[in-house]
């Protein structure tokens, strides 16, 4: 997959890449003031939903095409970049016409291949990146098979949103972060930036920061984080939106860790693990060699190959000293008696020849 950066022009570089705003855009105030404060912090770029899947019906569907323009006003007086979820064709021809800049496929979407074709085909020929979310299931094929789509039909500007999984028991996340599934999406998908999303998997406001972190500390590339000038009054997911000035705080207080700098550390206590290994492992086989002379000492002078006094002197001998040397009992005696083993069936080989 060779896949072009999201990053319009302007965007900073720099982990992590942000992506704010409202769960929904509601009126044209709501969208205007969160934005202005958003930019008024450096935030290039704004998201809004316009189409909203909801659980249930009667809940806020989103305000629809109306909130279009309303978004043509954040980037014409703010200068944002603005982006917003389409879940049909439809959508995606609407968005494309209002100069969204940035689209992304929601999860109740992601899940289905039929629905995330008919977009990846309405997206041909057009160079606006797509952000794809996780699926509601824990299936990193269908994620895959998602971004797959977008990809066939052209879109090179591709990155994946981590947004939690759903379960049934809902304890302390809306949706159970699992994160080996995002992991396991970079190991086989490199090229794919990953953003996190805290606000949907948390579902309350107090886990957004903390989620940020982690999303940080396993190298995601950016955040997308419901924002909202006055959360507990959002007409959709009033329980996990923040403010523009808590959002501030998140950002300011996360801890970046360098990553070329980790891992050329990392690198260099691998190697020393490596070497470390290779003599372990030729200390092994040379003393699998003296074991087995000893083995054709003992059948030469018709001796049993079990001498249980001295395999008990040599447990003891070593694990205490291998307590002395800050390792713990236990796991000594489990790699001496594999050892042990080892070497009586080397010597059985030898009495048997
Ligand atoms: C959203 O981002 O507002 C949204 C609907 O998210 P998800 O598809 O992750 O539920
Ligand atoms: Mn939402």
């Amino acid at each position: 997959m060779e896949l072009q950066s999201i990053l319009l022009p302007g965007v900073d570089p720099k982990r992590p890449l942000v992506i704010a705003g409202p769960c929904s855009a509601e009126t044209e105030e709501q969208v205007m003031e969160t934005a202005r404060q958003l930019s008024a912090q450096g935030i290039k770029i704004f998201r809004a939903g316009i189409w909203k899947p909801r659980t249930k019906p009667g809940g806020f569907e989103g305000i629809g095409a109306e909130g279009l323009p309303w978004l043509k006003r954040v980037k014409e007086e703010l200068g944002m970049y603005v982006a917003t979820e389409v879940a049909k064709a439809e959508h995606v021809r609407l968005a494309l016409a209002a100069d969204v800049d940035i689209i992304w496929i929601g999860a109740r979407t992601t899940v289905n291949p039929f629905a995330v074709q008919e977009i990846a085909d309405a997206l041909e020929g057009t160079d606006i990146p797509v952000l794809i979310k996780n699926p509601v299931n824990p299936d990193l094929d269908l994620w895959i098979g998602a971004i797959e789509r977008v990809y066939n039909a052209g879109v090179r500007k591709i990155a994946a949103i981590h947004r939690g999984f759903s379960s049934y028991d809902k304890k302390i996340y809306r949706n159970l972060p699992q994160w080996h599934i995002p992991i396991e999406l970079r190991r086989q998908m490199p090229e794919v930036p990953i953003l996190c999303d805290p606000s949907h998997i948390g579902g309350k406001r107090e886990l957004v920061a903390p989620l940020c972190q982690q999303a940080m500390d396993l190298n995601f590339d950016g955040l997308i984080v419901e924002t909202h000038v006055n959360p507990e009054k959002a007409w959709s997911d009033a329980t996990q939106q923040v403010t523009p000035a808590i959002l501030d705080f998140i950002l300011n207080t996360l801890v970046i860790r360098e990553i070329k700098q980790t891992t050329e550390n990392l690198s260099a206590l691998r190697r020393q693990i490596d070497e470390l290994d290779n003599n372990l492992l030729e200390l092994l086989a040379r003393r699998m060699r003296v074991s087995e002379e000893i083995g054709q000492y003992k059948k030469e002078h018709n001796m049993p190959i079990l001498q249980e006094q001295r395999y008990d002197e040599i447990l003891q001998n070593r694990i205490s000293q291998a307590e002395h040397m800050g390792m713990h009992p236990e796991f000594m005696k489990a790699v001496l008696v594999a050892i042990h083993e080892e070497s009586v069936r080397h010597q059985m080989e030898i009495m048997k020849k």
